[in-house]
């Protein structure tokens, strides 16, 4: 069933940057099927946490357990192979490709070969090239996204969104760690975004994300970490965490 099976364990997690402590000692499990979303004040380490559990920051101390594995301190093409992709906060597409070719290069493995290059000429196998490209149809397909051959620097910002969700899942990923997707979104684009997260939840998709809109939040998260000064100061359902008066005292402080 899901929502009982431990897919990721944060265990004591703390990332110092010389005398800060952007984490100090966090701890949290995401389960399979959950959509989990980290919250907290500007400042309070979740960034921080998304970019040791992508590999980009090797932890000072503690340790990421994920599919029964440690994957703390390792490469960010290593664990994206071992099954968690994500997106980062500032849209990260190639303005010029179009929508599906954005995503064919999400198909490709990181850290092996260029990323524009991998598209245009690596010679690579007819064959693999239209898996990939069937990959990513599906893709965004499953995200009802239909301009895929508009260029993605002429596609409103909540497409553009999108597609960066499908590059992050064309590899089929256990664990997809969103940063803020509805950051920059107007309200009727963060409304379809949410539409589609739930939807993502009901297919058994697992996803940990971190966002500032509460509503969107409400919406979509089954499971809230609360985060302050680097450090987890509740958790629970969204409700909860935002009646309890640290959290409220966290929020109001900021
Ligand atoms: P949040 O995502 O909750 O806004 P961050 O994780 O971005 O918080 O930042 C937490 C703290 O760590 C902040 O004080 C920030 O200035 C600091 N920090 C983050 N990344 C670095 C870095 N690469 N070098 C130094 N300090 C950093």
């Amino acid at each position: 069933t899901p929502g009982e099976q431990v897919l990721l364990e944060v265990k004591d997690l703390h990332k110092h940057f010389g005398g800060v402590k952007a984490v100090n000692g966090v701890s949290f499990t995401v389960r399979k099927g959950d959509v989990a979303v980290l919250i907290g004040p500007n400042g309070s380490g979740k960034t921080t946490v998304l970019n040791v559990l992508s590999g980009i920051y090797e932890p000072t101390a503690g340790e990421v357990w994920f599919d029964g594995r440690n994957i703390s301190g390792l490469k960010p093409h290593v664990i994206n192979r071992l099954g968690i992709a994500r997106t980062f906060q500032n849209i990260r597409l190639f303005p010029e490709l179009t929508a599906l070719e954005n995503v064919i290069v999400g198909y490709y493995p990181k850290g092996t070969v260029g990323l524009a290059g991998t598209l245009l000429s690596t010679p690579r196998g007819y064959l693999e090239e239209r898996i990939a490209r069937e990959r990513a149809e599906e893709t965004l397909r499953l995200l009802g996204f239909t301009r895929i051959h508009e260029k993605a620097k002429n596609l409103p910002y909540g497409q553009q969104r999108i597609v960066e969700i499908a590059r992050a899942m064309v590899c089929e990923p256990q664990l997809l760690l969103l940063d803020e997707p509805a950051a920059g979104m107007n309200t009727e684009e963060t409304k379809e975004l949410s539409h589609l997260v739930y939807r993502l939840h009901e297919l058994g998709f697992t996803i940990l994300l971190i966002e500032h809109d509460m509503s969107f939040v409400s919406q979509v998260a089954t499971q809230a970490y609360v985060m302050d000064f680097g450090s987890k100061i509740a958790e629970g359902s969204v409700d909860e965490v935002l009646r309890n008066p640290a959290v409220i005292k966290a929020y109001l402080g900021d």
